[in-house]
């Protein structure tokens, strides 16, 4: 791989020509067409937030250097933003009169409203460029590699970058894009930004069972993302159908998983939302969000919910009133060992050696309250099981 040093491009270089995509929060082009500041292998502008891009201009305007910026030379002989995009589209956008920027009076300043001076400072700005040529799996393995300032690139980001081709860019098309009508639907369930490809790599997850590498490698040169598509619609329709209103806690539950497990099962979504709502009012349920699994597997794994304990202070009021009333008779302490002809029938287990049980179970409607508490035997207890 060859790099070379420039210096001697200023900002109004790359400001000659600047594109900017409002719809699609990309900075486009610059450098009079010569320069593609977000090839698909970038993320997202992600600095317009009124201090990161402020901050860049505020730094031109005080004579502070951006940092390096690093470009490929691709084939064609144009240039692509390997690192810096987030930097230049903040003062190209400045400079077209994207956006303001608060003076010391704290009076919104456009670019055009700046002194003379201010403005010529901002255009005049040496960049320090590296430039790369090469190979691009060399590139490739150059970008995992080199730590970029500001926001680090997450595990999709960087996967996005490696396996940078037609499946990306459609896939950000779709997954990716901030003015989806989809997507305030789709935030019910996955929990992310899209800006930042969260959305796009559960999606990923989803259809590829976890394995996002494997399946990003297989599907890099595919035309379109059909299977992806589709896979991520059938499984929010799924949740759609099954479950007729939305909570909070349905958001980032592993839908993927749930759906492969329970799709094919027939249910009733009226009697199924009736239940989420009753274990919701539930004060026993401490763990809402395994509601949803727990009714779709017919509300036989109680741990999902993590029903609510007995309180140690009843259990040791139960404990000595059970021991004392059988010690009276002559008899186990546990209700169950009592009543049975092995050799514990008469024994008396302390209280470390026994558990807090639901007399009527929970899931039968059984209170966790103190009138409802027995203590037995561990093993007794491990027994009875439905709890
Ligand atoms: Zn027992």
């Amino acid at each position: 791989m060859k790099t070379t040093l420039m210096t001697d491009l200023t900002v109004a270089d790359l400001c000659d020509g600047f594109v900017y995509n409002e719809y699609e929060g990309k900075g486009l082009f610059g450098w009079g067409g010569r320069l593609v500041i977000q090839p698909e292998y970038q993320r997202n502008y992600i600095y317009a937030d009124g201090k990161r891009d402020v901050a860049v201009v505020d730094s031109l305007l005080k004579g502070y250097p951006l940092g390096l910026l690093y470009f490929v030379k691709t084939a064609d002989g144009r240039y692509e933003v390997l690192d810096g995009q987030q930097r230049i589209t903040s003062f190209g956008r400045y400079v077209t009169e994207k956006f303001a920027i608060p003076d010391k009076q704290g009076y919104e300043k456009n670019f055009s409203s700046l002194a003379a001076d201010e403005r010529a400072r901002i255009l005049s700005a040496r960049l320090t460029v590296y430039v790369c040529e090469g190979e691009e799996s060399e590139i490739k393995e150059w970008f995992k590699t080199i730590n970029i300032a500001g926001v680090p690139l997450n595990e999709q980001e960087l996967l996005n970058a490696i396996y940078s081709g037609p499946f990306v860019t459609k896939a950000k098309e779709t997954f990716s894009n901030s003015s989806s009508s989809a997507l305030d639907t789709w935030k019910a369930y996955v929990r992310g930004n899209e800006k930042r490809q969260e959305i796009l790599r559960e999606a990923l997850r989803w259809v590829s069972k976890g394995d996002i590498d494997g399946y990003m490698a297989r599907h890099r040169f595919d035309a379109d993302i059909r299977e992806l598509a589709a896979y991520f619609t059938s499984v929010i329709d799924w949740i759609d159908g099954v479950f007729p209103g939305v909570k909070d806690e349905m958001c980032g539950l592993d839908w993927g998983r749930l759906y492969e497990t329970y799709h094919a099962k027939a249910c009733n979504p009226a009697k199924t939302w009736e239940r989420v709502e009753a274990l919701f009012a539930d004060e026993a349920v401490t763990d809402r969000r395994g509601i949803f699994e727990f009714v779709l597997g017919g509300e036989r794994d109680t741990r999902l919910l993590n029903v609510r304990v007995f309180d140690p202070k009843e259990t040791k009021a139960v404990y000595a009133r059970q021991t004392a009333a059988a010690e009276k008779r002559g008899v186990s302490n546990c209700p169950l060992c009592a009543v049975g002809h092995e050799a514990n029938s008469r024994r008396i287990w302390k209280f470390s050696e026994m558990d807090a049980d639901h007399v009527s179970a929970w899931s039968q409607g059984g209170a966790t309250d103190i009138a409802n508490c027995q203590m037995l035997c561990k093993t007794h207890n491990r027994a009875k099981g439905n709890r």
